[in-house]
């Protein structure tokens, strides 16, 4: 049986090099279409809520390989239940939260794989280093032993052109090699998660390794 759920899929995946990681952001979404996402083959979740997300997984304890991502903003009361429940956090928006996460990391015998979330351009809406003051924290960042930093996020601001918005993605992508050069004992940035369902085409073009897509996969969030 096909429904219009796995076509879609079907869809964004025969677009997408094999390589790139199709996170399907279930935010609003039932855990009724979640799993026919999972009949459709994937096995990568995107939730931004703690709250939310301790229901739907609590529902969907019979499908034992999702792999669970954060992509809300994360608050520091929150911190352990999200390493509780999370296999990847990709909105590690400040030094504080970074350093939260490690302490409890430590405590609770994990190593989640995180991503530092930045701004290309400067954004009240979004939170997020910009760059020189990622570049500033790194040195401290690298003394997380317990966070795996494995990658970049960014979400462009809303109403750029196209062209814009690939330049965006296009220096979170030099931001990540020019970490790289740092050549820091832990952080090494392998992943680019950026692209949501308007723009992930240029993501994927300015080398995105994991795309975040709600609305192309289940429609409009009610
Ligand atoms: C909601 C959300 C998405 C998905 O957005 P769509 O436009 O529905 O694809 C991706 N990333 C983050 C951080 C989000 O909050």
């Amino acid at each position: 049986m096909t429904s219009l759920i796995s076509e879609r899929i079907a869809n964004i995946r025969a677009s997408l090099p094999p390589s790139v990681r199709l996170i399907a952001v279930s935010k609003k979404v039932s855990t009724e279409l979640m799993r026919e996402a999972y009949s459709a083959g994937i096995r990568d979740f995107g939730e931004s809520r703690i709250q939310e997300a301790t229901v739907k997984q609590a529902e969907l304890q019979d499908l034992p390989d999702i792999t669970w991502h954060f992509i809300g903003h994360l608050q520091s009361n929150k911190a352990k239940k999200a390493l509780e429940l999370f296999d990847w956090i990709h909105s590690v928006d400040n030094l504080n939260i970074a350093q939260r996460l490690d302490t409890l990391a430590q405590q609770m015998g994990v190593n989640p794989s995180v991503c530092l979330q930045v701004k290309i351009l400067s954004d009240p809406q979004k939170s997020g280093w910009m760059t020189p003051e990622l570049l500033a924290d790194l040195q401290t960042l690298n003394e997380c032993q317990h966070l795996q930093i494995q990658g970049l996020m960014t979400i462009p601001p809303l109403g750029l052109k196209d062209t814009e918005i690939l330049n965006v993605f296009q220096r979170t992508q030099e931001l990540a090699q020019e970490i790289n050069e740092q050549k820091l004992s832990l952080i090494k940035i392998q992943h680019l998660s950026m692209g949501m369902s308007g723009d992930y085409q240029l993501a994927v073009s300015a080398g995105a390794t994991m795309v975040r897509l709600g609305t192309i996969i289940f429609g409009e969030r009610v």
